[in-house]
């Protein structure tokens, strides 16, 4: 038929794909199609394989890994400046780049991985005979024509001498035009160019027709004759006068990607963009009928966290494809299910007709997801927490009705998730009070409204203090002592933590620098939390060494806590840092030990000195047995990890002497004391501490002999 179909023995497609990719299984199938195809799968390999004249398409998986930090898809692109071998895209959900993103990018076609061997067999001869088209359409006019048929592209033609272009069929229909619709004057394309991108596409074609780039590849939005806007690729090469340059004409294609802009590429679950596109019309539907319901359901993968840490990739993708097709079997064709990020997921149930229903469809969504996904033989199992809002609150806007469903999920999932909640009035004035925290909280440093606490940690072999963990208080102009459990998430979340955290951490080292200048015979150190946030930052190595620096603190003394949960979270960075700190003398604390998932394999690999155990278990030693052996389990554990251990929590005498049996080396808690301000944390100093209980309550009484086991 031509020169490339016919050529050859060589291939006419490259795949490139690493081996363990989806991609890759597709060019086997490929194979079975009929399509000549040779498969590489590193990158160096695939430069060589990529030489001049070799192949006709280079079908690229965007997982395909480079020398470390290379832009594989742009060096690819690079390359390959007369545009031969053409460049094709496999999107791959796993390499984080979606298919739109490739094709800004210079890619000259693709497809989103999945797709199966039949389709993408289609698209690649298709888009042969494009680049076939779009060369020979270079030479001659006549072979042009025959190009008209059989591609799902629209083609057109612009001559610049005459100023008239001209469109086929395909591509008036694309837009929803009837063949006579359309004229030949260039408007007839830029004047349904969306406003926003009006501009951008000029100069993409002032760039091309000036010789400045190779292809003119152009995505932007065209009006559609029912008013709406398609996202589209349009695609050309200019043809010039050999000795000057000067472009005369410019041909290419068309093709509507809209679809691969709107649903997410895992799921094939429309995207947030769809969903919230489909919720403005039912607000707008449901403003001109009141009596119209809907609802907007957001439903969230419980401790999808730690699920994270647990699966590998390809699991994750399996469960989050599996929990999206049960959705989607669930609902009636009115509504929509779409993909938001992370494990959240919406669904918009359209015309209910009460608000039961919607709390009735959240049941079943709830049990849908609860059955038991396969995962390489063994059998996983999901919960959920699934927020409701529900039209009847009088919605315009479609982005308020998703955040009063999150919210409503977040509450769920505070719940202890595997619950549903719908929203309400309280939650709408909890939504404000946290808003105006959040406003407070932004200006309570400058302020000086912070103060820290202190609390004894007592050795339970001398019952003598052997330091304090330092608890921040907040005292709000209005509101008095706010605690930290109300306060310090909301930190975590706005950052806050990270300028309240590096406060903290030089206060109490002053203070403690001060008391062991006080009481040099005591060795007395300062435990301080740090938070998630505080870790993840790059110079959090540099600022502790600044404030060690600063107060005069012996690093020995500063004892840091992080959390079990913060550990499992920010895993790779956080070891680094831990080591740095550990290198500076600094001890480290696991805090809250129980409470997080970690698995116990992981335990060693982290450098840390002090294992706490959560209070929740410590306080119920004695009333219930298991919990009492849950301790006895973990005192052991850090022992055999070379952990010290500190019991958090101890209210009562009995638990004392249990945690003193164990050998458990500190406690903490309000039997021996309550954080304190400094002045009376100060006080207690000189003294060993035995607590005394009476009607009155607990006291600490000084200097008294330990009490004998
Ligand atoms: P945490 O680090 O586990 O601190 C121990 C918490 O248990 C403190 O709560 C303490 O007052 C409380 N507690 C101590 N003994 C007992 C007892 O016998 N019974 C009971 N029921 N509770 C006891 P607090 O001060 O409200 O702090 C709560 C959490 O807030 C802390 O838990 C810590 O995670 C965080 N936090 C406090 N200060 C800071 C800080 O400066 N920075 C960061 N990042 N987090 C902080
Ligand atoms: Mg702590
Ligand atoms: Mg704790």
């Amino acid at each position: 038929m031509n020169e490339m179909m016919s050529a050859s023995a060589r291939p006419l497609v490259l795949v490139a794909t690493p081996e363990d990719s989806p991609g890759h299984a597709l060019a086997r199938s490929l194979e079975e199609t009929g399509i000549p195809l040779q498969v590489t799968t590193t990158f160096e390999s695939t430069l060589e394989a990529m030489g001049p004249g070799s192949c006709h398409v280079l079908l690229l998986d965007s997982l395909l890994p480079g020398p470390a930090g290379l832009d594989v898809l742009g060096e690819i692109r690079r390359r390959l400046p007369g545009g031969d071998p053409s460049l094709m895209v496999l999107a791959n959900p796993a390499a984080g780049m979606g298919l739109a993103e490739a094709l800004e990018r210079g890619a000259e076609d693709g497809m989103a991985l999945p797709v199966s061997a039949p389709v993408a067999a289609a698209r690649l001869r298709v888009h042969i005979r494009m680049i076939e088209a779009a060369r020979r359409l270079r030479h001659t006019e006549e072979r042009f024509s025959l190009l008209l048929t059989g591609s799902n592209e629209g083609l057109w033609d612009w001559d610049l001498r005459t100023d008239t272009v001209y469109f086929s069929p395909f591509w008036k229909q694309l837009l929803g035009l009837e063949d006579h619709e359309v004229g030949e004057a260039p408007s007839e394309w830029l004047d349904r160019v969306h406003p926003e991108d009006r501009e951008r596409v000029q100069e993409e074609l002032q760039q091309h027709l000036a010789g400045r780039s190779a292809n003119f590849a152009s995505q932007h939005r065209l009006q559609h004759a029912d008013g709406s806007y398609r996202w589209m690729v349009l695609r050309g090469v200019a043809r010039r006068e050999e000795e000057t340059g000067q472009p005369l004409r410019i041909a290419g294609t068309l093709a509507d990607v809209t679809a691969s802009r709107l649903y997410d590429a895992l799921t094939g679950l429309p995207n947030r963009t769809l969903m919230l596109d489909r919720v403005e019309r039912a607000i707008a539907r449901a403003r001109r009928k009141s009596e119209l319901i809907f609802a907007l359901l957001v439903v969230s993968l419980d401790r999808f966290e730690v699920v994270q840490t647990q699966l590998s990739e390809h699991e994750i993708r399996t469960v989050l494809a599996t929990a999206g097709k049960r959705l989607q079997q669930l609902m009636r064709t009115a509504d929509t299910v779409a993909r938001l990020e992370g494990p959240n997921f919406a669904i918009h149930l359209d015309e209910i007709r009460h608000v039961s229903d919607a709390r009735r469809v959240a049941g079943r969504v709830a049990e849908a997801l609860g059955a038991p996904i396969e995962l390489g033989g063994r059998e996983f199992r999901l919960s959920t927490s699934i927020g409701i809002a529900l039209s009847v609150t009088g919605y315009e806007r479609p982005e308020d009705i998703v955040r009063d469903a999150f919210v409503a999920m977040n509450q769920a999932r505070a719940g202890g998730g595997n619950r549903q909640e719908m929203f309400d009035q309280k939650m709408q004035s909890e939504v404000e009070l946290r808003m105006r925290l959040e406003a407070d909280l932004r200006r309570a440093l400058e302020r000086n409204e912070f103060q820290v606490f202190y609390q004894p940690i007592v050795s339970l072999e001398t019952w003598r203090i052997s330091g304090f963990e330092a608890l921040v208080r907040w005292r709000h102009p209005e509101r008095g002592l706010v605690s930290p459990a109300e306060f310090i998430p909301v930190a975590e979340e706005t950052g806050q933590i990270v300028p309240i955290g590096e406060w903290v951490l030089r206060e109490s080292s002053r203070q403690m620098k001060h008391w062991q200048e006080e009481h040099p015979e005591l060795d007395l150190s300062i435990s301080v939390n740090l938070s998630g946030r505080q870790v993840a930052e790059p110079d959090l190595v540099d600022t502790v060494a600044r404030i060690i620096d600063e107060t005069g603190l012996r690093p020995g003394s500063l004892k840091l806590e992080l959390t079990e949960t913060l550990l499992m979270h920010h895993y790779e960075g956080a070891i680094q840092k831990m080591h740095d700190l550990r290198d500076m003398g600094i001890k480290l604390s696991i805090d809250d030990f129980g409470t997080g998932y970690s698995s116990l394999s992981h335990l060693h690999r982290f450098p840390i000195d002090f294992l706490k155990v959560d209070r929740s278990f410590v306080g119920r030693v004695g009333q219930d047995a298991r919990e009492s052996e849950i301790v006895r389990v973990i005192v052991g554990l850090g022992r055999n990890l070379g952990m010290k251990v500190i019991a958090e929590g101890v209210e009562t005498s009995e638990q004392a002497g249990f945690l003193r049996d164990l050998e458990c080396e500190f406690g903490q808690g309000y039997y021996f004391a309550r954080p304190l301000d400094s002045e009376a944390a100060g006080a207690l100093l000189p003294h060993a501490v035995r607590p005394v209980e009476s009607e009155e309550g607990i006291f600490l009484v000084p200097r008294s002999p330990a009490p004998s086991a």
